[in-house]
């Protein structure tokens, strides 16, 4: 594995949208820990069974589950040209289990863009979100709209809201990530790794930004 970025921010902030892009601009493999869940909750395994319990509150699956698992995909072979990490880690534990797996192998993060937005837009932009059914795209009812209404332009699947987009679970995510992810911030800050990117802006000029911190 050569080049491994992290892509840490609030929900909403649009790292599952940049990711998408930057990945494929740089031709390694987007690696969603939030999209592994969801596929496993659609095809009704254990993992995704025992996920659901904590996904539809709004809470993070414990650690214990949710590292060996995307230690699992990080082994498989596409990611050997490196990878895109979009919402992993998400506490101090696996950031300190990614550390040690990379090191492992003789790797480590060459950055973490940091795309902040503030709460008020965060909510706004999950209530409008819509995931595509297989593979987790994802379009807004005022921001991104699928040229045809409900079908993913990349796939052509159906368009569905997310449970956890649910206002109630959004505030309990947002508290969430700020209790438990954004230490994150000062832990990649430390070693030199954070650049802080504004989110808030059209998705086209975050891409801009973050296509200067990822090198590729
Ligand atoms: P995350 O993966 O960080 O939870 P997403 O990439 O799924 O966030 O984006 C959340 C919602 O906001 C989606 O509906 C997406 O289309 C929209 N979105 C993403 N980036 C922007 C942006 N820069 N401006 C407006 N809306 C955006
Ligand atoms: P996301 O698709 O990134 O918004 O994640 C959706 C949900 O999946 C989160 O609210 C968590 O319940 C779970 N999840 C995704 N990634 C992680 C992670 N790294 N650690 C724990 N739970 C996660």
């Amino acid at each position: 594995m050569s080049r491994v970025y992290v892509l840490l921010g609030p929900p909403g902030a649009g790292k599952g949208t940049q990711a998408a892009i930057i990945a494929e601009k740089c031709g390694i493999p987007h690696i969603s820990s939030g999209n592994i869940f969801r596929e496993n909750l659609q095809n009704n395994t254990n993992l995704g069974k025992q996920a659901r319990l904590y996904m539809d509150k709004g809470e993070l699956v414990p650690d214990g589950v949710t590292i060996g698992m995307v230690e699992d995909r990080l082994s498989q072979p596409d990611c050997r040209e490196g990878a895109l990490l979009d919402g992993y880690p998400r506490t101090p534990t696996q950031a300190q289990a990614l550390n040690e797996f990379l090191k492992k192998n003789g790797n480590k993060i060459n950055a973490v863009p940091f795309i902040n937005v503030p709460s008020n837009e965060l909510i706004e932009r999950l209530s409008g979100r819509w995931t595509c059914k297989a593979e987790g795209h994802v379009y807004h009812l005022k921001y991104k709209l699928p040229k045809q209404a409900n079908i993913c332009d990349l796939d052509g699947s159906v368009l569905y809201q997310r449970e956890d987009d649910k206002r109630e679970t959004v505030e309990q995510r947002i508290k969430v990530y700020v209790e438990q992810t954004a230490p994150l911030i000062a832990f990649y800050k430390k070693d030199g790794l954070l650049f802080e990117v504004d989110g808030s802006l059209p998705i086209e000029q975050v891409t801009d930004k973050l296509m200067k911190i990822v090198n590729c």
